[in-house]
């Protein structure tokens, strides 16, 4: 039933998958388990691009896999999972295959929208019924280097189509972390979102408000770290996700040209930073609530900056670390936008934070095409204080 492609015909070589990868497939095999590459893995070199990491999926148990490695540990508390150990800390995951369990076998107690880690074991076919969206769907089979098809996935790659596996309606219900998963796909590989599953989230989008803010979180920040924070949250908004997703989030214009900014900040290579993400999703909350109240000191726009994050933080649970290097961000960018020339303004530019405001302030600058000028500016006090030799230097010119 499921379509089987043999080596000739597909595009995926041994060369490409990461040799502890291929040390642990061809392990399990050799014991006579199934073994597969899952997931995004597949789909990434499928579609020739580069996968961030491998996942193992076989028949073994976590238990008959942890026999067969020497640096294996079972993590996870309700499905078991082996983590194979190499050097230089890397990890391989090998997963035994699961199914989705039937209500019946579902415990009473089960309080959230998240079926998917009560899995129990099932079969390879069972295993792609499980998963998310049918690109995600695809096995690579080390006995015969075939790729197998249970789900639709190649004609999707081949579409460049995002296609949820089973009813969405469904499937956003079981879990509703899923809904934003699928913008993330769509805007990372630029495929096209299948109309029924952009139905089925703007029917679903309240779920949301349900998951598990520890899940919600860490997707928000793959969406930065990929670069596609701006389109996804573009989407969301669109489709009526956003507002529950990010409680009594606007989605303001202003801030969608900001974060487009930031995305391409990652995307020439600087390490996205989750307080630079907080900073950003509220600046233009920030900037508004400082104007309405023409704010003056400085103790006031520490006052405005917590009054936005202190709750935000609370309810994903972000550490007060976290949310004080924000904050500071945010009263720098208070500071910056006042202009030069102010009391203080040496000590302020030795602050910690204060190239990390000025780099902020340019960002709003360039996506508002405001303020340029002080932003030059800014960036070269700064760079005077960063490298003293070209204080004097720019001294000597003038
Ligand atoms: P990438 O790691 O490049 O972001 P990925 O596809 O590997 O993409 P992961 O989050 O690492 O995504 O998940 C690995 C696989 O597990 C997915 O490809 C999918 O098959 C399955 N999966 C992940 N999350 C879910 C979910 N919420 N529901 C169903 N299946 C899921
Ligand atoms: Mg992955």
């Amino acid at each position: 039933q499921a379509l089987v492609v043999p080596r000739a015909e597909h595009c995926i070589s041994r060369k490409q998958i990461d040799e502890n990868t291929l040390k642990v497939l061809y392990r399990l095999r050799r014991h006579g388990y199934q073994a597969y590459l899952v997931g995004g893995g597949v789909r990434d070199l499928l579609l020739g691009r580069q996968p961030k990491d491998f996942d193992v999926a076989t028949d073994a148990t976590p238990e008959q896999v942890k026999g067969l490695f020497r640096n294996c540990f079972l993590v996870g508390r309700r499905f078991r999972l082996a983590h194979i150990r190499f050097a230089g800390n890397y990890l391989v995951e090998v997963a035994t295959f699961r199914r989705q369990p039937r209500p019946e076998e579902l415990p009473a107690d089960t309080d959230e929208h998240f079926f998917f880690t009560e899995n129990v074991f099932g079969s390879p076919r069972e295993d792609a019924f499980r998963r998310d969206f049918s690109i995600n769907g695809l096995f690579y089979n080390i006995e015969d280097f075939s790729v197998i098809d249970h789900v639709g996935g190649l004609q999707d790659l081949a579409d460049r189509r995002l296609r949820v596996i089973g009813d969405p309606l469904v499937r956003f219900t079981e879990d509703p972390v899923r809904m934003l998963r699928a913008l993330e796909f769509t805007a990372r590989l630029g495929f096209n979102l299948d109309e029924s599953v952009r139905q089925a989230i703007y029917l679903r989008a309240p779920l949301i408000a349900e998951a598990a803010t520890a899940r919600i979180r860490e997707e928000l920040m793959e969406l930065f770290r990929h670069k596609v924070a701006a389109p996804v949250l573009r989407d969301a908004q669109s489709l009526g996700l956003l507002p529950h997703l990010l409680g009594g989030f606007e989605g303001e214009v202003e801030t969608f040209e900001l974060l487009e900014q930031i995305d391409r900040r990652t995307d020439s290579g600087r390490p996205i930073e989750e307080h630079l993400a907080l900073a950003a999703l509220f600046l233009e909350r920030y900037r508004h609530a400082c104007q309405a109240q023409e704010i003056q000191t400085i103790g006031d726009a520490i006052r405005i900056a917590n009054h936005l994050l202190v709750p935000h933080c609370g309810y994903f649970r972000i550490s007060n670390a976290i949310r004080h290097q924000a904050r500071e961000l945010l009263v720098g960018f208070f500071r910056l936008a006042r202009g030069r020339g102010r009391r203080g303004e040496g000590r302020f530019l030795r602050h910690p934070f204060a190239s990390a405001s000025v780099e902020l302030f340019s960002l709003w600058s360039e996506a508002s095409g405001r303020e340029q000028e002080l932003a030059a500016d800014w960036r070269q006090a700064i760079e005077g204080i960063a490298d003293p030799s070209a204080k004097k230097k720019q001294g000597e010119a003038t």
